[in-house]
């Protein structure tokens, strides 16, 4: 279950929307010149959340990214959100398929879009569903490798929350990170556009992606960004892509310094003995509240008691505070600890 890293990081790039032959051809001539560009991205059928918004322009884009990636020697890649789409975006040439995060939400549709991949062999990549919904995300990547596709990779595009964020879709990046854990052999590309929503914030979040080791980016770009027909705000010229890739510090996951593995070993076993010390002190905590529990029941007293539970919360934070600890970490686990204490009081 090694992860499939490349030594590069993979980048793909494109416009949103594929909306004019020109546009599609000048835009990939000068990614073309973009070092190791992994291959071009352009949506052909765009899920719009709103029916007056630009829908795409169908199946004539797709001889648009096809000729203009033959030209200039580089693979493409797609949006497929059903069987019809998979059948005329491979028929066209297309390389790489990409299911969006409207589709990962509905296991009807992935079930369809893995049917029709039977017997096909075509590299898949699958976005976050739009909510925080692991399962959908796996449940996905279960039904697309089942059909065979032994290619498949992960996009982490962010997700939609109600209400304002600095973030068009919060990156939520505990939740990816957990994908990492539970596939480490597929890839997990960034996609910043669609996390930021906006320019400004596509340095820092690509950033981040490579600081938690993800193995690529996909980053929309466009020849006039400012007219595109879809997401505007949030897409680049090729020429600051360039700059924005630049700018990135590429993190090593492993050193050949030996004192620096030595250093990295050592602290690290000082960490594995706290946490069984942590983890052996919550074990006797639990041992007392038992006791506890016990004792109110021969007594008849209520198990939960919120004069206690505010004292204790004050009272925990407050020395972390002091221990110069971020007071919310400690809260966190306090809450937690304390849902588990009630839970064992109530079987007692
Ligand atoms: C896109 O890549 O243009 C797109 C529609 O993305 P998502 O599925 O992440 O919203
Ligand atoms: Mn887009």
């Amino acid at each position: 279950n090694k992860r499939m890293k490349k030594k590069e990081l993979i980048v793909i790039s494109g416009p949103c929307s594929a909306e004019t032959e020109e546009q599609v051809f000048k835009t990939v001539e000068l990614l073309s010149s973009v070092p190791n560009l992994g291959f071009l991205r352009a949506g052909i059928w765009k899920p719009r959340t709103r029916p007056n918004m630009f829908e795409g322009v169908g199946e004539v884009g797709l001889k648009w990214l096809v000729d203009a990636g033959k030209h200039f020697g580089l693979k493409t890649s797609t949006e497929v959100a059903n069987a019809q789409h998979v059948e005329k975006a491979l028929k066209a040439g297309i390389d790489v398929l990409w299911i969006g995060a409207r589709t990962t939400v509905n296991p009807f549709s992935v079930q369809e879009i893995a049917n029709s991949l039977k017997g096909v062999n075509v590299p898949v990549y699958i976005k976050n569903p739009v909510n925080p919904d692991l399962n959908l995300w796996i449940g996905a990547v279960e039904r697309i490798k089942n059909t065979g596709i032994q290619d498949v990779s992960l996009i982490h595009r962010g997700f939609s929350t109600y209400g304002k964020s600095i973030y068009r879709n919060e990156p939520m990046w505990e939740v990816a990170i957990e994908m990492m854990r539970l596939f480490p052999e597929l890839r997990m590309i960034c996609d910043p556009s669609h996390i930021s929503g906006k320019r400004e914030l596509l340095q820092q979040v690509a950033q981040k992606a490579l600081d938690l080791d993800m193995d690529g980016l996909m980053i929309e770009s466009h020849i006039t960004p400012d007219i595109a027909w879809s997401d505007a705000q949030q897409q680049v010229t090729p020429a600051d892509l360039q700059v924005l890739l630049g700018n990135l510090s590429y993190k090593k996951q492993h050193s050949e310094n030996t004192q620096f593995i030595s250093q990295l070993e050592q602290l690290r076993s000082d960490i594995d003995v706290l946490d069984e010390q942590l983890i052996r002190l919550l074990g006797e905590r639990m041992d007392i509240v038992e006791k506890i529990g016990l004792f109110k029941k021969q007594n008849n007293i209520t198990v939960f008691q919120v004069e206690r539970w505010k004292e204790i919360l004050d009272n925990r934070s407050e020395l972390a505070e002091l221990l110069h600890l971020d007071k919310t970490l400690v809260e966190e686990i306090f809450k937690a600890i304390h849902k588990a204490s009630i839970d064992k009081q109530s079987k007692v």
